[in-house]
């Protein structure tokens, strides 16, 4: 069919430099091993934290939610598509977070979206460091408020942005809780401290600490100390929980808004009912297995010294995000490719979703690893290095 041939333009330009994926299916299920191109291979690029996609308590509650309330809900949540289980699962999360209410949207992303769309008007104004999520971006491209970037992690840059914005009635300052390329934990405490200082709000987006850090993996907040001091906290529910979805954590003056307001969430259907009992599922497991998170610490310890110890440079990360950083592009994807011919599944990550010469193979190990599959990962690594000549 006709009509496309200037987006096909640019899909062959992308072809041509490089930068052109295809998608990758896996052949098996989700987990520490999985099946590609029918290579049983270790899996180090999902955010599986905990494994908790194949958890049995998860699935059974799915299951059982399937046979009582069926497979839909044929509404959006304002009209006829809230459950009781929505409901009973949001007070759960509130209590689970610390926070006065909770409120739960399709995905990680539309929650971005839709909370920072339709709480800011053009009287105020919204401060974001410069490496938070696309779907950050993305909500203040969305809304008629002041813009400031500040620089990454910068509390200085941050002080002067505010300084600017002394003129606005509210002044919101967002980060994302651990950042997604680098596995660096943003400075809560500092950020924290500037915005009571300056009167702003504070939001953290918790989407790679939720189920990770703090008490049972209450998210970044609690890990620092700062429950209540923190106006609003978003996570996901399809990364260490295991399962779909993104929720807000914060006053019930806010949630009251974004029920109204909130466009991804007045204007999109609700879960289905076996999404919400797995996720009430997953949070029940975080506070009656902590082991999982113990295991998840171990894990990580475990990898990150060893690739340290074969002389990789693995950047600024604290969590069990660890991008072992190559630097040219290409090189970065034969890297990848090459750690696939040895039996690992580590992608390649390269501008435009990093800065150009800041290649890296981002690794993030879960729970479910056995220490002798990190092992034989390693091996791998160090054989697709020499391979390479990049150590
Ligand atoms: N925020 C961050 C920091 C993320 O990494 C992601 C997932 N890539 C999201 C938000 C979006 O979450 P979800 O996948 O649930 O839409």
């Amino acid at each position: 069919m006709k009509g496309f041939e200037y987006l096909q333009q640019e899909l062959d330009q992308m072809k041509a430099n490089g930068t052109f994926r295809e998608l990758i299916p896996l052949e098996s299920k989700q987990g520490s091993r999985v099946t590609i191109k029918g290579k049983e291979v270790i899996q180090l690029s999902s955010n599986n934290y905990l494994g908790l996609t194949d958890h049995p308590r998860l699935k059974e509650a799915a299951l059982q939610a399937i046979e009582r309330y069926g497979a839909g809900t044929g509404s959006v949540r304002t009209i006829a598509g809230t459950l009781t289980m929505h409901e009973q699962f949001e007070h759960k999360l509130a209590k689970f977070k610390h926070t006065e209410a909770a409120l739960v949207f399709q995905s990680g992303f539309t929650t971005n979206q839709g909370v920072l769309s339709s709480m800011l008007t053009d009287q105020d104004v919204v401060i974001s460091d410069e490496l938070n999520h696309a779907s950050i971006i993305d909500g203040i491209r969305l809304t008629k408020a002041g813009r400031k970037i500040y620089k990454h992690v910068d509390m200085q840059s941050l002080e002067e942005r505010l300084r600017e914005s002394e003129s606005y009635r509210t002044k919101l300052i967002v980060t994302d809780g651990v950042f997604s390329m680098d596995g660096n934990i943003a400075p809560l405490p500092e950020i924290v401290e500037l915005a009571e200082r300056y009167g702003a709000l504070v939001m953290v987006d918790d989407a790679h600490a939720s189920g990770v850090l703090g008490d049972n993996g209450r998210g970044t907040v609690n890990h620092f100390g700062l429950d209540g001091r923190v106006h609003i906290q978003v996570g996901t529910l399809s990364k260490a929980i295991g399962v779909l979805g993104g929720y807000v954590a914060t006053t019930q003056t806010l949630k009251d808004y974004l029920i109204h307001k909130g466009r991804p969430f007045l204007f999109s259907t609700s879960h289905p009912p076996a999404v919400t009992a797995a996720c009430e599922a997953a949070i029940d497991v975080l506070l009656e297995e902590p082991e999982l998170i113990d295991k998840l610490w171990d894990n990580t310890k475990f990898f990150k010294q060893g690739l340290e110890q074969l002389g990789f440079d693995i950047g600024i990360s604290k969590t069990p995000i660890t991008p072992v950083m190559i630097g040219d592009e290409s090189l970065t994807h034969r890297f990848s490719d090459e750690l696939f011919k040895e039996g690992v599944f580590a992608q390649g990550i390269v501008y435009p979703t990093v800065q150009k010469g800041q290649g890296r193979v981002r690794t993030i190990v879960t729970a479910e690893h056995s220490q002798e599959a990190l092992q034989e990962a390693l091996h791998a690594f160090e054989k697709a290095a020499k391979t390479l000549n990049i150590l």
